[in-house]
């Protein structure tokens, strides 16, 4: 009898750590997540870059992997507007709307939850970091070409670290204001040029690489993409409570829209060695989630041949705009076996919220 209760008492105990463990796994929270968006980069893009490429691509260490379908409110085929409003508020809106929904209110995001909530907040692009993408995780506007007004709205966001282009609707503006004097009295370090940002300065910056779009790799930018991720997660990562980063490789869209298949394959092999930097830090920190997406396809790219001994490919565009197809999503760490499954772009705001343990 005793020898009974005795099993039991052993049995409860193993079943609860059991039970204990399984709790742990479910709510066992991102502290950073670093998201990345490939604009325009598709299934074949990806593709494309690992036949050519020399070197394996990080594409190919991530083991949760969905996708999602991106149309936007009002189009099948979303515009990088509508498309980055989904990605960062959870919102289906009109193309060209900068997270504000259909009837032009706006939208909290991901980076002003992060904000709210004391982590710290990143932005890169290789565009003007005033280009759709990164607009809509910090600005509100109905038409993504209100330059000038998303550049106002930077003002508006206690971001703590950006690095791109866009300087000149900064200074050069119609209404004659200079942002850089405001920034500097918002505390910012306004630098010019990723060389001349030190990370393992204090403070907030405002890192200006480019007077409006950066160049491309090959015509100047060289890697100041993957540089930048580098230095922006050293810089955030001092922050004890966590942060969101959101990194863009602008250009693989313009590659797409020139039909110029090396364009897309220098970006889109850029844009993996960003996410190698992020990987790099997230396996060896434990409490990051990272996550790599796109908002669109564009081309409508099909690989028609090719030769993996000379890696040669041979590809066809359909179109020089973007495309409806679903686009893939890869996550790495805390939740990333959230992303596995089919979905709607809104769906990855809602997983961050969860992964960071956000309340509306
Ligand atoms: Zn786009
Ligand atoms: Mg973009």
């Amino acid at each position: 009898m005793r020898r009974l209760s005795l099993i039991s008492i052993v049995l409860v105990v193993l079943f609860s750590c059991n039970e204990v463990e399984k709790l742990e796994q479910q709510t066992k929270k991102a502290k950073n997540i670093i998201l990345l968006i490939g604009d325009g980069m598709g299934v074949t893009q990806i593709y494309a870059a690992m036949s050519v490429s020399e070197k394996p691509l990080s594409f190919e260490k991530f083991k949760h992997i969905g996708f999602h379908k991106t149309h936007s409110a009002t189009d099948f085929v979303t515009d990088s507007g509508a498309g980055g409003t989904a990605l960062s508020t959870g919102n289906k809106t009109r193309n060209k709307c900068i997270s504000v929904d259909t009837s032009g209110n706006p939208l909290k995001t991901i980076l002003e939850y992060a904000e709210e909530n004391q982590l710290a907040t990143g932005l890169i692009s290789t565009s003007s970091i005033l280009h759709a993408t990164p607009a809509a995780f910090i600005a509100h506007e109905q038409s993504r070409y209100n330059y000038e007004n998303i550049a106002l709205d930077f003002l508006d966001v206690d971001i703590d670290v950006f690095i791109g282009g866009g300087k000149k609707q900064f200074v050069d503006r119609e209404d004659k204001l200079n942002l850089i004097d405001s920034l500097r009295k918002n505390q910012y370090n306004v630098i010019d040029g990723i060389n001349n940002f030190n990370p393992e300065a204090d403070g907030k910056f405002a890192v200006f690489t480019a007077d409006e779009h950066n160049p491309e790799y090959v015509n100047g930018r060289g890697d100041m993409l993957p540089v930048s991720t580098e230095k922006a997660i050293k810089s955030l990562s001092k922050h004890e409570k966590g942060f969101f980063l959101m990194v863009e490789g602008s250009q693989i869209d313009w590659g797409g829209e020139d039909n110029d298949i090396d364009y897309v394959i220098n970006e889109t092999i850029d844009f993996d060695n960003a996410i190698a930097k992020a990987l790099e830090f997230a396996i060896e920190d434990g409490e990051t989630l990272v996550i790599v997406t796109s908002d669109h396809e564009t081309g409508g790219l099909s690989i028609v041949d090719g030769d993996l001994e000379t890696k040669t490919i041979i590809t066809e565009f359909s179109i020089d705009y973007h495309t409806a197809v679903m686009v893939p999503v890869f996550a790495f760490g805390p939740g990333a076996e959230e992303f596995g499954g089919i979905y709607e772009n809104t769906a990855i705001f809602e997983k961050m919220m969860k992964a960071f343990g956000f309340s509306k």
